[in-house]
């Protein structure tokens, strides 16, 4: 299949679009040597009384720096969320494009595709929740011009493989759209390390797992230089708040602290495994490179009732595709996990004889 130019996978009015230019966009390196009435701002105040900076330079300074990529490579928003529906409004035209996804895996995609009016070809994940890339390529054409991949994948757990995920930039049309939510607790390398081999790839990650962050509301997308201009044509001009912008920035000055998290989350995610296969209501718990394990019971409805009821939230993921009777456990504090395999043992005591 002939491989378009990214251009040539842009909508038309995304193309010819003169972006809104921000007061803000002007002289923001300058700053402090300035008197800014350009903006309608409040005078007086500390800081919040002005717009933030809609480039985000410091903080994308940082990114930079910790993820070894370049500025002009990177784009911030408002969580995952709004740059995977950024990335929709650049590249597929409402009731004419469409787009693939491989449930069982994030449910964001397929709302994003009703929302922007772009048809949602689903095609499932195999039993061992890989892609099935000949069917993907079989099935896709000039029209498909975005695939999402989730890897580690909401709700498996389970990374892509390498080669299928290769196989599948290789070959499809469109873009690919690699979601690494997940990617800081897998123990491997991010795709973002092929981003020079594949102009076709995108990948976002986000500020609310391992960093921490779920609160400020911080996402990226990290692509070709060509598909970051693209993005910001269309992207508000102050998508990322001053105040997120700050923590955001705080975040770097303590990594350890997230790193020992993460080792503890980890260590945590393999004792709860562990522990919930000798659970007599569970029937099997799928591996994960995530900071979660999706595990299939007995009667996930009745035990998500039942641990409800004990005051404990977890997630029923059994009306995704090959996620029959699974419930979804996040891995919490030591305290909260030994709290739910306790709940867990209490209601699934072995039938007594
Ligand atoms: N991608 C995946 C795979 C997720 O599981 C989630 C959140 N559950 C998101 C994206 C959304 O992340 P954000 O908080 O950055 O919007």
């Amino acid at each position: 299949m002939r491989k378009p130019a990214l251009s040539e996978l842009v909508r038309t009015s995304v193309l010819g679009l003169k972006p809104y230019s921000s007061a803000r966009d002007e002289y923001s390196a300058s700053r402090d040597a300035m008197i800014f009435l350009d903006a309608n701002e409040n005078p007086f105040g500390e800081g919040l009384n002005r717009y933030p900076d809609p480039q985000q330079r410091s903080l994308k300074a940082k990114i930079s720096e910790w993820r070894g990529i370049p500025e002009d490579q990177i784009l911030l928003g408002n969580g995952s969320d709004e740059v995977l529906d950024l990335i929709f409004r650049v590249f597929c035209e409402p009731g004419a494009d469409r787009v693939i996804t491989l449930p069982p895996t994030y449910g964001m995609y397929k709302v994003l595709a009703g929302v922007n009016a772009v048809e949602n070809l689903e095609i499932p994940l195999d039993e061992a929740f890989q892609p099935r890339v000949p069917e993907i390529l079989e099935q896709s054409g000039p029209d498909t011009k975005l695939l999402f991949l989730c890897s580690p994948n909401n709700p498996t757990g389970n990374r892509m493989n390498t080669r299928s995920v290769e196989a599948l930039l290789e070959g499809f049309p469109g873009l690919v759209v690699v979601d690494e939510a997940y990617v800081d607790f897998a123990g491997a390398e991010s795709l973002i390390r092929k981003l020079d081999q594949y102009p076709n790839l995108v990948v976002t990650q986000t500020f609310s797992k391992a960093m921490g962050l779920a609160g400020v509301r911080l996402g990226m997308v990290m692509a070709h230089p060509e598909i970051i201009a693209y993005l910001n044509r269309i992207k508000p001009p102050y998508n990322v708040n001053e105040l997120t912008q700050r923590q955001a920035l705080e975040a770097f000055d303590d990594l350890e602290k997230v790193q020992n998290q993460i080792s503890v989350l980890l260590r945590e995610r393999a004792e709860m495994e562990k522990a919930l296969v000798k659970i007599p209501c569970v029937a099997e718990v799928f591996p994960s490179s995530a900071n979660f394990l999706l595990a299939r019971m007995d009667d996930a409805s009745k035990r998500y009732g039942e641990l409800l009821r004990m005051g404990i939230v977890v997630r029923n993921r059994s009306n995704q595709h090959g996620c029959e009777s699974t419930l979804r456990f996040t891995v919490g504090t030591p305290e909260e996990n030994k709290k739910l395999l306790q709940a867990l043992r209490g209601l699934c005591k072995p039938a007594e004889s």
